[in-house]
């Protein structure tokens, strides 16, 4: 088939019409071009709860749909393209990148709001540079888990609707199969698709672009004396919120590049993610990052250079030029001094169950994660641990699960010491306290050993392990009916080394 060969057009599907917004940005921002799909493509799986958000019925996926979500036909009016970016990568400037192996199908209208669709894998697009437009099992299911793992503890990410797999062979280190995911989200606009105009000097569609960003998903600023700096200060913020529920759940990005920083604050492109097991601020979960540049402890810092290179991008389109000019734009970037820090410690006072804000809870946090880092503690079994801690010394049991993590009891004791003042101090009530930090320290995160389980089945033909755990994680604050899924990391799991290699 050749590159502008229409797709045949499969009847029904689940949404009447298929508005395409973006598309209406005109051809400076994307190709059009048709999916190449999957050979003979199967089900992996599907997200009942993505499908609920788009409105969709029980019964959506048939066999049409498995054939549009594998990119081998489209439902009629979907008009399938690949956007262009560029960005920046390990803090160097890459040039142009785009959707190298990402189609974006239209929109469908939601109570929500309008939900873009978008299949990942499906094909060479002209911004593939040496890729192969693919995307091999291993990883879309990496992507569809933890995408709807971190919707359901409450941390805005792009969903995933489905995969679909097929014998098509890929590769990569070794010889894998292909498979797409199937995205939805608001928007998939990057900080990198301001980047690339802004650095070709094209400031008229720069413009274009931030007017429809604007108008589509940050509407209030138009009502700010500078909406670009108003908008700049909204994506400073969610940023900001985002980080820092990062930093609180232990979740690693990974790749923290421009062009993977989402302009409404999603978490998006899963590669080499990783939640932290044994809690060390130094963590690298990308194994390609060989310099530590996206490390856990210093994503809130890139994040900062991520908006300055934003920043940088929408400086052509404030009005007047030279010095100064660029002063309303620093003022919104100072915002993250305050916004980062003020929504951590929001976000760890509620991991330490604490309502009252008190001037010491700072270096109570401090001084607890200092104590999980010595001892490089499991950080989602402490924090789990710590929202069963009583207060009752005749409940004095539940509190010794908690103190067996640690090799300094003496250190662990003082500290607790201290917690138990603190909590006394607001008149904190057991029960209520227990069952609020119940709903914020999740029992579940996944896991690389948790998402490895899944991959092993799912590549020797079984993909009832990714439901299981689908299910699992989209109810993090439970305690789930398999201990093992909130249980330490198996030894053989230290040797999962996970990379760019998607
Ligand atoms: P990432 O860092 O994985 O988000 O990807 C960086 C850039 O490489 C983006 O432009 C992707 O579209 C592109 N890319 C990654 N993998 C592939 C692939 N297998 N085929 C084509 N493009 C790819
Ligand atoms: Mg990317």
């Amino acid at each position: 088939m050749t590159a502008f060969e229409p797709l045949p057009s499969v009847a029904g599907g689940p949404a009447g019409s298929w508005p395409n917004r973006f598309a209406g940005l005109g051809g400076d921002f994307f190709t059009e071009l048709p999916a190449r799909g999957l050979p003979y493509p199967h089900w992996v799986a599907t997200s009942p709860a993505c499908a609920a958000l788009l409105g969709w019925p029980a019964d959506w996926a048939n066999d049409a749909a498995l054939q549009v979500l594998s990119g081998n036909a489209v439902w009629p009016g979907m008009r399938p393209l690949a956007s262009v970016y560029s960005g920046h990568q390990f803090g160097v400037w890459a040039g142009q990148l785009g959707d190298g192996r990402a189609l974006l199908l239209g929109e469908v209208d939601t109570p929500a709001g309008p939900q873009e669709l978008q299949l990942k894998g499906a094909g060479l697009t002209p911004y593939s540079r040496m890729g192969d437009g693919r995307a091999v099992l291993r990883s879309s299911i990496r992507e569809f888990l933890c995408s709807e793992a971190m919707h359901a503890l409450g941390i805005p990410s792009t969903r995933a609707l489905a995969i679909t797999g097929s014998a098509l062979p890929v590769r990569r280190e070794t010889m894998e199969t292909a498979a797409v995911v199937t995205r939805v989200a608001p928007s998939f606009i990057r900080f990198g698709h301001f980047e690339h105009f802004a650095h070709h000097g094209l400031h008229e569609p720069l413009g274009r672009l931030a007017e429809f960003f604007i108008a589509q998903y940050a509407p209030e600023c138009l009502d700010a004396p500078l909406p670009v700096a108003a908008l700049l200060e909204k994506v400073v913020r969610q940023t900001a919120e985002l980080v820092a529920q990062w930093q609180a759940v232990g979740f690693c990005h990974g790749v923290m590049n421009t062009d993977n920083m989402s302009m409404l604050g999603l978490t998006i492109d899963y590669g080499p993610f990783g939640f932290l097991d044994g809690f060390d601020p130094g963590h690298v979960c990308n194994h390609s990052d060989h310099q530590g540049r996206y490390a856990y402890a210093r994503q809130p810092n890139v994040a900062f250079w991520n908006l300055h290179a934003l920043a940088q991008a929408l400086l052509p389109l404030l009005p007047g030029e030279g010095e100064g000019a660029g002063e309303p734009l620093l003022a919104a970037l100072e915002v993250y001094r305050s916004a980062f820090p003020a929504a951590l410690m929001r976000r760890l006072r509620a991991k330490l169950g604490l309502l009252a804000e008190r001037e010491e809870d700072q270096a109570l946090s401090d001084d607890l994660l200092r104590l999980l880092a010595a001892h490089r503690i499991d950080f989602t079994i402490a924090f789990r641990r710590l929202s069963a801690i009583s207060t009752d010394p005749a409940q004095d049991g539940t509190n010794e699960a908690l103190r067996d993590l640690f090799l300094d009891r003496e250190a662990f004791d003082a500290w607790a010491g201290r917690y138990r003042a603190r909590l006394a101090a607001e008149q904190s009530r057991d029960a209520e306290r227990q069952a609020r930090m119940r709903a914020t320290n999740p029992a579940v995160v996944l896991r690389n050993h948790l998402a490895e389980g899944a991959i092993r089945q799912a590549q020797a033909g079984d993909f009832g392990e990714v439901t299981r755990l689908l299910k699992v994680l989209q109810r993090p604050f439970d305690e789930p009916v398999s201990a093992a899924d909130a249980d330490f990391p198996p030894d053989w799991a230290q040797h999962l080394e996970v990379s760019c290699s998607s």
